[in-house]
């Protein structure tokens, strides 16, 4: 007798090759990648992020001190730039001279500003290269295939049997609506139609199936040997 399993979501025999074990699976993982996931990932986002953005801000920040100096050094360079400052920019010299000095001085601060523009847009540029480096020192790590966790997990050790529904919870459920339907007088749902609602509601969903062989994943150990 073949003892394989049907599908567990649509009752076909095992060889039907019917792919909703293998879709319920893949919807169970993104969900349970979601919950595991989720949080740990927006905290490796945030931290990536702020040292990323610190290590970009302190190399720009160097790179606009250094040209800032140099800009002060070329100011001060300039014939009568210590006189022009020393009489706010009205100093006793020919008018020619000045000109040119404020000139000098307009196309230094621009020139400032462009140097600046550019460090700064080069900085910016870096944030791929400089994310992916921060990335790259979050280590996530597997725990051994032989350790005991992953070999024994803290549950089911003799398996999933099947349990049924819980009729104690299923009969408390449908005396309770008989008394909420006395009490408005309401039409409500019958007794059958009740069952089969809470039956829905107490099974919940489906329990993960195991995937047929060829989903894409290995088959698990088992379902094929009894
Ligand atoms: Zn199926």
């Amino acid at each position: 007798m073949d003892a394989a399993p049907n599908c567990a979501i649509c009752n076909a025999p095992a060889y039907s090759e019917c792919s909703c074990e293998s879709e319920r699976l893949q919807i169970a993982v993104h969900q349970a990648e979601q919950r595991a996931m989720e949080a740990r990932l927006a905290e490796i986002r945030d931290w990536v992020i702020a040292h990323a953005r610190m290590h970009i801000l302190g190399a720009f920040e160097r790179l606009k001190t250094t040209r800032k100096q140099a800009h002060s050094a070329y100011l001060a360079s300039l014939p009568y730039y210590t006189v022009y400052m020393q009489y706010s920019g009205h100093p006793p010299i020919h008018p020619m001279a000045i000109a040119q000095l404020q000139a000098q001085i307009g196309e230094a601060h621009a020139e400032l500003k462009r140097g600046i523009d550019a460090d700064w847009r080069a900085s910016v540029l870096r944030y791929p290269e400089v994310l992916d480096y921060f990335y790259s020192l979050v280590e996530v790590r597997m725990p051994s295939d032989r350790s005991p966790r992953v070999r024994e997990p803290p549950f089911a050790v003799a398996g999933y049997a099947d349990r049924g529904y819980d009729h104690s919870r299923l009969e408390k459920e449908m005396k309770k609506r008989k008394q909420r339907r006395e009490r408005e007088g309401s039409v409500g749902l019958r007794e059958d139609q009740v069952y089969s609602a809470v039956g829905r509601h107490l099974r919940g969903p489906p329990p993960v199936p195991t995937p047929p062989v060829g989903g894409g994943y290995p088959p698990p150990p088992g379902r094929y040997n009894y």
